[in-house]
C-alpha cells in the first residue's frame, strides 16, 4: 500500500465530464489499496478570467484582495472533485488551504509554502477517505489567503507529497509528459521517460511551463519522486528523479522557449568598478529580477550594458535605468519587448564540447541574428528577435535529432 498524491491540471479539471473522469481515476487508485490525496487546479481558464477581471477594476489591485480573488478558482473544483468521488461510493473531503495550514509567507501572489499540517490529512485517509485540496492557494500566519504565482498548484502538490513523505506525486497533464520541447510549437516533440531534478529546473525555469519550477525544487530538497503524466491516458509518462537514476546522459534533452522577457541597454556609461553595482543594486532593491547581462567592450572607456527583465517588469526597470542615466551619467536607454530567449538543455553538456558552435550554426543558417548568449554547465541560452521563436525551436529539436532518435555523447 502507497500513499499517492495525484495533482490534476486546468485542463483537466476543464468540465464536469472531466471531473468525474478525474474521480474514477482517483478512486481507482484508492481501491488498489493506496492512500490517495488529490490536489486540484482550477478549471481551464478560470483562473485567466480572474486575474482578467481584477485588472478591469484596477490598474494595480491590492496584493491581498487580488489573492482573495483568485484562489477562489480552486475553491471551485475541490468541491466539485469532492461531490464526483462521493458520487461513486467512495467518502472525500475538500480541505482548503486554512484547514489544512498550508502556511507561506505574505509575499501575495508568489507566496512561499513555510509548511503543512498533515494531521487533518492523516484523519481524512485513516477513515478510508480521499483528501482534495486545493492547488495554489496557502493561508499567512495572520490567517489572510495567499497564492503561489501562476502554475503553482504543482508546487502545492509536491509540497504536501514531502509533508506526506507520499510514495509519488503524480501530475496529470493535458500532454503525455515532459517533452524534448513544448509540443504546442514544435509537434514532433519527443516523450522524456526520465529527467533529473537538475535538468528539469533548468528546462523550467527557462520556459517549459509544464512543472512549476518551485515544485522541482522541492522535489529535488526532500526526494520526492515527480511522475508527470497525461490525465486522459493510462501511459506512463515522465519521472523526475535523481540524476543517477537517469540512464540515458543526452548531450541536449531538450529545447525550450521564453516570450516573456524584455531586453533593456543603458549605453554609454564610464567603464569603471562599480557601475554594475551601481546599476543592479536598485533593481533587486526593487524586487525586480534580471536575467541575462552582457557588457560589451569598453572602446573610449565607456561600455554599453544590455539586459533582461520579465515583460511584467519593463515599466518599472526603465523607469529605474533613465534615473540612473540620468545619474551616472549614461548616453541614452533603449528597450525592445519583441525578444524571446530560446534555449537547449542537457546533463551531457557538461563534459561535452562543442554544443554552443552547434547551436549558433543551426541558427546562422537561418539568417537569425542572436542579440544575447548565457550559459551554464547544463544549458545555452540565446536571446533573440521574438519573430524566430518557432523557427529557431524547430531547427534546434530538428539538428540535436530530438524528434528521432537522440545523439548519444558519443556519436555527438
Ligand atoms: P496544467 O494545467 O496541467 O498545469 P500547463 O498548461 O500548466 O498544464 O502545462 C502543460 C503545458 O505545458 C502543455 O500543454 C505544453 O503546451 C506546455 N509545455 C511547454 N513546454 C513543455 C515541455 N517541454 N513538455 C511538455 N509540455 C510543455
Ligand atoms: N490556477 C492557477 C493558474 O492558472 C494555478 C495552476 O493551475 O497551477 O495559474
Ligand atoms: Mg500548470
Amino acid at each position: 500500500m502507497a500513499l499517492i498524491v495525484q495533482k490534476f491540471g486546468g485542463t483537466s479539471v476543464g468540465d464536469a465530464d472531466r471531473i468525474r473522469a478525474v474521480a474514477r481515476r482517483c478512486v481507482d487508485t484508492r481501491n488498489a489499496g493506496n492512500d490517495v490525496v488529490v490536489v486540484v487546479s482550477a478549471m481551464a481558464g478560470v483562473t485567466d478570467r480572474l486575474v482578467q477581471l481584477a485588472h478591469e477594476i484596477s490598474a494595480d489591485p491590492d496584493p491581498r484582495e487580488y489573492d482573495v480573488l483568485v484562489a477562489t478558482g480552486e475553491q471551485q473544483t475541490i468541491a466539485l472533485l469532492a461531490m464526483a468521488i462521493q458520487e461513486l461510493g467512495t467518502p472525500a473531503r475538500s480541505l482548503t488551504a486554512t484547514q489544512i495550514r498550508m502556511l507561506t509567507d505574505a509575499d501575495h501572489a508568489r507566496a512561499r509554502i513555510h509548511s503543512i499540517d498533515t494531521e487533518r490529512l492523516r484523519e481524512e485517509l485513516a477513515r478510508g477517505a480521499i483528501a482534495v485540496l486545493p492547488g495554489f492557494q496557502g493561508v499567512t500566519e495572520d490567517g489572510d489567503i495567499s497564492t503561489l504565482g501562476r502554475g503553482g498548484s504543482d508546487t502545492s502538490a509536491v509540497a504536501v507529497a514531502a509533508a506526506l513523505k507520499a510514495d509519488v506525486c503524480e501530475i496529470y497533464t493535458d500532454v503525455d509528459g515532459v517533452l524534448t520541447c513544448d509540443p504546442r510549437i514544435v509537434p514532433d516533440a519527443r516523450l522524456i521517460e526520465r529527467i533529473s531534478y537538475d535538468e528539469m529546473l533548468e528546462m523550467a525555469s527557462l520556459g517549459a511551463k509544464v512543472l512549476q519550477i518551485r515544485s522541482v525544487k522541492f522535489g529535488k530538497q526532500y526526494g520526492v519522486p515527480i511522475h508527470v503524466r497525461s490525465a486522459f491516458s493510462d501511459r506512463e509518462g515522465t519521472w523526475v528523479v535523481p540524476e543517477s537514476e537517469v540512464m540515458e546522459r543526452l548531450v541536449v534533452s531538450g529545447v525550450t522557449y521564453n516570450r516573456n522577457e524584455a531586453k533593456v541597454t543603458i549605453f554609454g556609461v564610464a567603464d569603471v568598478p562599480g557601475i554594475a553595482a551601481r546599476i543592479f543594486g536598485p533593481m533587486s532593491d526593487a524586487g525586480l529580477v534580471v536575467d541575462v547581462i552582457v557588457q560589451n567592450v569598453s572602446k573610449d572607456g565607456t561600455t554599453d550594458v544590455t539586459f533582461t527583465v520579465a515583460r511584467g517588469d519593463l515599466a518599472r526597470a526603465l523607469e529605474i535605468s533613465e534615473s540612473l542615466a540620468a545619474e551616472l551619467p549614461a548616453r541614452g536607454v533603449e528597450s525592445d519587448e519583441a525578444i524571446a530567449k530560446v534555449s537547449v538543455v542537457g546533463l551531457g553538456m557538461k563534459d561535452h564540447a562543442g554544443v554552443a558552435g552547434r547551436m549558433f550554426k543551426v541558427l546562422a543558417n537561418e539568417g537569425i541574428n542572436i542579440q544575447m548568449i548565457n550559459t551554464s554547465e547544463i544549458k545555452i541560452s540565446v536571446v533573440l528577435a521574438e519573430k524566430y521563436t518557432e523557427l529557431a525551436c524547430r531547427k534546434l529539436h530538428a539538428a540535436f535529432e530530438l524528434g528521432d532518435a537522440p545523439v548519444r555523447e558519443e556519436e555527438a
